[in-house]
């Protein structure tokens, strides 16, 4: 990613600059694309004011087989999507595959699911107001902003892409830097879909591109990104009352407990920490392993982390750091639990050798250090001894972030319990990152991974409002909310509510 200037507008878009998107791994060029200012931002959100009439005029049934018809044609150009995801972040192509199956899941459930969850119902009113007929159903919003990453750069907007899309609403898609090219191509498959009104638009740029959409007059902002990122654009968001789910980052942890299969967990944790090259938000950052098995496990996990090889081929593990300024944060992790008494068991302090990191697996580091609370994102883990699962809980609770987790354990109660009790808002038991690839589970974080859901039922009513109908079917038997109200009304009231209300529980 470049900033070049000056440039003349492209296309369409009056800006006076353009960027290059660029191959981590090569350098090469991947695409030159316009800096949209705020006017080419408030232009497209007007536009996407007019799809959305038009889009929410189609109905449930004609928008279900139009999105269904976009999961249809991503499926059919998977390839080439994932050509573009691995050009663009440097991941292996498999891993790209990886990724645009699980969207099209995504595509294909908030598709099938979205009148299901946000049409109308009927509501019983209760005997007090037993002569009204109720009606609940969750309205679009409007225009959605959806700001998003690059560690994921189709999967990652696509929680909120489908959903708000499915809910009714257009959609102004504003990608990170890093990977436009992914969210153009995107674009283009969507519009094949739909070629009559601009209900996806993408605008392209750096963070004032994005800080424009949070201040334009979208209304509702769905942020994926990092912690600080979160509260800039939230803090934008406050100007016109904009409300924002925002997906933070992450500091996973993984409890392995004595009775675990240590074979499997270790496969499960050195995957979750390093796969992407470790920059995945509900990626592994903390092992937590109970005493007995400790030296076991991670006699396993080191064997396992020596194998792995970071490149550009087919045959490497995983890829290059996506954004080189997170090498120095990476390089800085290390170093820092290596100055405080850590030990590198596998990598060290030269893991680091540009664009790529080796593995790294570091224990006896100290809770406070920038390697324990901090999010590292690259391929490193720091495995801690625990005298037991609830110490494993305890300490992994011990940071501001919570977004997900993982237990391994023979022991349902167990895995249950700790599952329950781990800050955040998914936990996987004997499997790592399971829930991302279940469209019908909700996912979000807690603390500074964020607030409220993308996915499932919830993600459809993140981009819905609640819509309640009351309709008169016959004159009340109490006349309470009329100046025509006697005493005799109230007395009967009373009575019904005594009735109904007054008795002891136990
Ligand atoms: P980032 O915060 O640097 O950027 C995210 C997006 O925000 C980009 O499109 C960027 O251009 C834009 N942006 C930057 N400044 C802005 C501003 N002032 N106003 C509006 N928009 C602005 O994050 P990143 O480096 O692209 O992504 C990595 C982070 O994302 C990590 O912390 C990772 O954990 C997190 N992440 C979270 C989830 C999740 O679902 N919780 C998923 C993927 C990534």
């Amino acid at each position: 990613m470049d900033r070049v200037t000056p440039m003349t507008a492209t296309a369409n878009e009056k800006t006076a600059e353009t960027f290059r998107s660029l191959n981590p791994a090569t350098g090469e060029l991947v695409g030159e694309h316009p800096v949209h200012d705020e006017a080419a931002v408030n232009a497209a959100i007007e536009r996407a004011r007019t799809a959305q009439i038009w889009w929410a005029g189609l109905g449930w049934k004609e928008r279900k087989v139009r999105l269904l018809n976009i999961k249809g044609a991503l499926t059919r150009a998977l390839n080439r999507v994932a050509t573009a995801i691995h050009q663009e972040t440097g991941k292996p192509v498999a891993d790209a595959q990886l990724e645009t199956v699980l969207a099209i899941t995504h595509l294909d459930w908030a598709a099938r699911n979205a009148q299901k969850v946000l049409g109308p119902r009927g509501v019983f009113p209760g005997i007090v107001a037993v002569n009204q007929k109720c009606v609940l159903e969750y309205q679009p919003l409007g225009v959605v902003g959806v700001i998003g990453p690059w560690n994921y750069p189709l999967f990652t907007p696509v929680g909120s892409i489908a959903y708000a899309l499915a809910a009714g609403n257009a959609v102004v898609f504003k990608p990170s830097e890093y990977t436009p090219g992914v969210a153009l191509l995107l674009a283009e498959i969507i519009s094949g879909v739909i070629p009559e009104e601009p209900v996806f638009q993408v605008v392209t740029g750096f963070g004032d591109t994005g800080a424009a959409l949070a201040r334009g007059a979208v209304d509702k902002i769905a942020f994926t990104g990092s912690s600080p990122t979160a509260r800039k654009v939230m803090a934008a968001c406050a100007e016109r009352l904009t409300p924002i789910v925002a997906e933070c980052g992450g500091k996973d942890a993984f409890i392995v407990d004595a009775d675990a299969d240590l074979d499997e967990a270790a496969d499960a944790a050195l995957w979750g920490a390093m796969s992407n090259a470790g920059q995945t938000c509900a990626g592994v950052e903390r092992v937590y392993v109970v005493d007995s098995v400790y030296d076991a496990f991670v006699a396993r996990l080191t064997a396992r982390a020596r194998t792995l090889r970071p490149g550009e081929d087919r045959t490497a593990a995983y890829g290059p750091i996506t954004m080189p300024g997170q090498l120095n944060v990476i390089r800085r992790h290390v170093d820092d639990a290596l100055a405080r008494g850590g030990q590198a068991l596998v990598g060290g302090a030269d893991a680091v050798k540009e664009p790529y990191v080796e593995p790294v697996v570091l224990v006896d580091v100290p809770d406070d250090s920038a390697a324990v609370c901090e999010e590292t994102f690259g391929p490193t883990i720091t495995v801690h001894r625990v005298k037991s699962v609830d110490e494993a809980v305890t300490r992994a609770n011990a940071t501001p972030y919570a977004l997900a987790g993982a237990v391994y354990s023979k022991s349902r109660s167990t895995a249950m319990d700790a599952a329950r009790r781990l800050r955040g808002g998914m936990t996987s038991i004997n499997a790592v990152i399971a829930f991302a690839a279940v469209p019908a589970l909700p996912f979000g974080g807690v603390g500074d991974s964020g607030f409220g859901r993308i996915h499932g039922a919830d993600g459809l009513r993140e981009f819905a409002r609640a819509k309640a109908i009351t309709r008169q079917r016959f004159a009340p038997p109490m006349n309470l909310t009329s100046f025509e109200r006697t005493d005799k009304d109230m007395a009967k009231l009373l009575r019904l509510v005594s009735l109904l209300h007054g008795r002891r529980y136990r």
